[in-house]
């Protein structure tokens, strides 16, 4: 499975932001945000453009305009937070929500929600789920939006844990995971070690 390590210096700068436990919530969206353009950038890399012409004040010059649609898929609640980000680079695109639930004591996602476009064949799918922990919601979700039909999808993670990794890989072997870190590891509460605690909680203050 592709992983997209992506190294952008603001993307770390911003991170680092995320990841200190001094950030309070507001100052904790706003980084949510800007690291989410940064990622969504990468990701949509290879967006389908096609090429046009347009008039300049001063003469005509050759264009690109993307093309294609392009369905984005928050995994409620922590993905909500990275969402305005890929709506202010995308406007056009279609939204999705998945709700899945993670118990506290067994980490096991079970969904609650599911609104999905109607037709995902022919998409550009962009899931965004800030942590990869174990992978199972990711694996969820991705399982929900294959049952969808959906066939060109990437995953946007803020942080990743190698398992997550290896979870998503197995399952969905074709799926492209783009994240700046993959940390240490999980610790027995299913936890990422180092992350940065928990996303939905610290994006909207209920810690
Ligand atoms: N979800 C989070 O918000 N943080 C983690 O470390 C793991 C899952």
């Amino acid at each position: 499975m592709p992983v997209h390590l992506v190294t952008h210096p603001l993307v770390h700068d911003a991170l680092a932001i995320l990841r200190d436990e001094q950030t309070a919530p507001e100052l904790f969206r706003r980084m949510a945000v800007r690291i989410s353009l940064l990622l969504a950038a990468e990701a949509t890399r290879d967006l389908p453009s096609t090429a046009v012409s347009v008039s300049t004040p001063i003469g005509p010059a050759p264009g690109l305009r993307v093309t294609g649609d392009v369905v984005v898929v928050p995994v409620l609640r922590a993905g909500l937070g990275m969402l305005d980000a890929v709506l202010e680079l995308i406007p056009t695109a279609r939204v999705g929500h998945i709700g899945l639930q993670r118990d506290e004591m067994t980490a096991v996602a079970s969904r609650y929600y599911s609104k999905l476009p109607l037709t995902l064949g022919g998409s550009f799918v962009l899931m965004i789920d800030p942590m990869l922990a174990t992978g199972g919601s990711a694996v969820a979700a991705l399982d929900l939006l294959r049952d969808a039909g959906a066939r060109d999808v990437r995953v946007i993670c803020i942080v990743s844990a190698p398992e997550g990794i290896a979870y998503v890989e197995q399952h969905h072997p074709d799926v492209h995971i783009f994240t700046p870190a993959v940390d240490q590891g999980l610790n027995d509460h299913k936890f990422i070690v180092p992350g940065l605690g928990d996303f939905g909680d610290r994006l909207y203050g209920t810690q």
